[in-house]
């Protein structure tokens, strides 16, 4: 198995070059090829030398990844890709176009252990954890894809990010690093949980401007426990309680996601419930509309229950946005794709 060069440290490549008598300036040309060019092919990093390009590309990989497959959606706003991982595992990545520009959303595990019943990422449970490079490989593989930048970032594809916590945080400083990362404020970053709640307060301890978003997704501890089984262990009221932690501590506003999915959570009545709850938390709520999954038997409520839904937040003064269905035409459901690739 070759190794892949994002994944060596300054030090690491330090090393490396010297064992092949380069000069320590060419550590920093690999790495802005590599990171600020996005550019994953050795052969067209031309400020190398000819005979050092041929040496990396017979014995490295310049990405962790390397992707397999690619989705558009017909009205262009949406691309899912698959990537394959050094070991054989497959990562889905989903991009999604809005008028400031790009937003990628990562994967951060493979699989996932949590078993929200709604989800395919949950079939087959966790297979491992993506390491802090494999989710930076994940954003330089979008900008690949559409030629430039992406605005933003949103740990919101497979996997509990924050039971990947170390491994977050460390691409978190990639996030931030103007020298050796991508130089993308944190504001820009938004790390989603289904609600683990000891990790929520030790994110809060790490003072960094991220945008949390709690994925809620019922008003009240009954439907949540039949839907996220994470809810067994913590209550909706520990869950807030910690949301407002963050806050505290961070100053940064929690998101509320809320995926709507027909006679489940999105009658009336769980309008109401959501509005009673959130009446006095600074938080945004998303209404996602669920985007089924082939092999699952739940489905987004009708255009009218949605908006009727979102009316009852909105007549409570709570701010309430909901989101676009994106990409219905291709495998966009979290989960979806990397599950059709094996
Ligand atoms: S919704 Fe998120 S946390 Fe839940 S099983 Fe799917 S990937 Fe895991």
């Amino acid at each position: 198995m070759r190794k892949s060069l994002l994944e060596y440290n300054r030090q690491e490549l330090n090393t490396l070059f010297q064992e092949l008598s380069q000069p320590q300036f060419r550590t920093r040309q690999l790495r802005e090829w590599l990171v600020d060019k996005y550019c994953s092919d050795f052969s067209k990093m031309i400020n190398l030398p000819r005979q050092l390009r041929e040496i990396l590309s017979s014995q490295y990989q310049a990405y962790p990844l390397e992707i397999s497959t690619i989705q558009r959606s017909k009205d262009k706003n949406t691309i899912k890709f698959a990537a394959g991982t050094l070991d054989n595992q497959i990562i889905e990545v989903v991009l999604l176009k809005y008028s400031y520009g790009y937003s990628v959303c990562l994967s951060t595990q493979i699989g996932c252990a949590m078993g929200c019943v709604f989800c395919a990422s949950a079939r087959g449970g966790l297979v491992r954890n993506c390491t802090a490079n494999e989710m930076l490989a994940q954003v330089l593989l979008a900008e690949q894809l559409v030629g430039g930048r992406i605005g933003r970032v949103v740990l919101m594809g497979m996997g509990e990010p924050l039971l990947n916590y170390d491994q977050v945080v460390e691409f978190l400083r990639l996030c931030q690093d103007q020298d050796f990362g991508l130089g993308l404020g944190l504001r820009h970053v938004t790390i989603s949980t289904c609600g683990i709640v000891p990790k929520i307060k030790q994110l809060a301890h790490e003072r960094m401007p991220v945008t949390l978003a709690l994925s809620l997704h019922a008003p009240n501890d009954h439907i949540r426990k039949k839907i996220l089984p994470v809810a067994q262990n913590y209550s909706l009221d520990e869950v807030l309680d910690a949301c407002r932690y963050f806050f505290q501590k961070t100053d940064r506003r929690v998101s509320c996601e809320y995926i709507l999915i027909k006679d489940v959570n999105d009658s009336r009545s769980c309008a109401k419930q959501l509005a009673e709850l959130l009446k006095n938390e600074q938080m945004h709520i998303n209404l996602i509309p669920y985007n089924p999954v082939d092999f699952l038997d739940w489905q987004a409520p009708s255009r009218k229950q949605i908006e009727l839904f979102a009316d009852i937040l909105r007549k409570a003064k709570l701010a309430v946005t909901v989101r676009r269905q994106l990409g219905n035409d291709i495998d966009a459901a979290c989960g979806q794709l990397r599950r059709r690739e094996q």
